[in-house]
């Protein structure tokens, strides 16, 4: 699967009404195809992140931003199906803390991020910071305005120090989304997962997509690529997504490590 389409090229301009929340031009089949398909991905994936673990070399970092209801909790539990829990760290970024907001914005940021042979997904991130942040005026405009620049560097930081990171956008509508509230709402199972304050975000919609189109435009570098997924489909995001990941672990040309000299010659009685 050629991804390179949703990869969003250092220094672009990104205008997010051109991009289609509902495509899913790179898989031929439906639904039930598209379902059908990832299994074998989990498979390629568990694979991948045992040698990860064993090899013990790399550090990778794997960060999912989206509006509500976008599927950051679906991909992991879909995306990481069956990959062993050793060795792959779920941080979720909520409402900081008052100890955390008596911090730099990226105090909180930097204590999870991956050490060696690890994965650790962030549920969102330090993105919060120019998105949440600015939508509400948390702070200044020439406090937020300043922070892509540190972010930038901060992953410029990481992967120097030899992380590997990966920056996921779940671009869904604002049809899905209305849709997928209302499901939370007339689905006592999922009553849960609905809060008040998720309509009240809703209104701000278009100043949410105003925020992430700068991030896209600011933050999407050499180094630490944004990929903008078509999320409307659910099937089609976790597959992307997966692609994505399995293929950037295949350019890592990761290695199990040797054993011991002589262990051919031992037979165990
Ligand atoms: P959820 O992902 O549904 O559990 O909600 C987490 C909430 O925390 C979201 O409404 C985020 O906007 C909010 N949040 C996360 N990081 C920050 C931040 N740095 N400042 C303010 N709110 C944040
Ligand atoms: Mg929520």
């Amino acid at each position: 699967m050629n991804v390179e389409q949703y990869r969003v090229a250092p220094g672009a301009k990104i205008d997010l009404t051109e991009w289609d929340a509902n495509d899913k031009n790179l898989f031929d089949g439906g639904k039930q195809q598209g379902q059908d398909a990832l299994p074998a991905l989990n498979k390629r994936l568990e694979t991948l992140q045992e040698l990860l673990y064993a090899e013990g070399k790399h550090k990778v970092l794997i960060v999912l931003q989206g509006m509500d209801t976008a599927g950051k909790d679906g991909v992991i539990r879909h995306v990481f199906n069956g990959v062993n829990p050793q060795g792959v760290k779920v941080a979720s970024f909520k409402v900081p803390t008052p100890q955390e907001l008596a911090q730099d914005y990226l105090w909180r940021i930097h204590k999870q991020t991956p050490g060696r042979g690890e994965i650790v997904i962030f549920n969102r991130s330090h993105y919060e910071d120019v998105l949440v942040v600015r939508v509400h005026n948390l702070v200044p405009p020439e406090v937020w305005e300043r922070r892509y620049e540190h972010i930038n560097a901060f992953e410029k930081l990481l992967t120097d120090e030899g992380t590997t990171i990966l920056k996921f956008f779940l671009h869904i509508s604002k049809e899905e989304q209305r849709q997928r509230l209302q499901e939370r709402l007339d689905t006592p199972e999922k009553n849960w997962k609905f809060s008040m304050g998720d309509l009240a975000e809703r209104k701000l919609w278009d100043q949410y997509m105003a925020a992430y189109e700068a991030v896209l435009s600011k933050t999407s570098t050499g180094h630490a690529p944004w990929c903008i997924v078509p999320a409307n489909r659910k099937w089609y995001r976790n597959l992307i997504i997966s692609h994505v990941i399995i293929q950037t672990l295949e350019g890592l040309n990761m290695r199990y490590p040797e054993g011991e000299p002589g262990l051919d010659k031992i037979v165990v009685e």
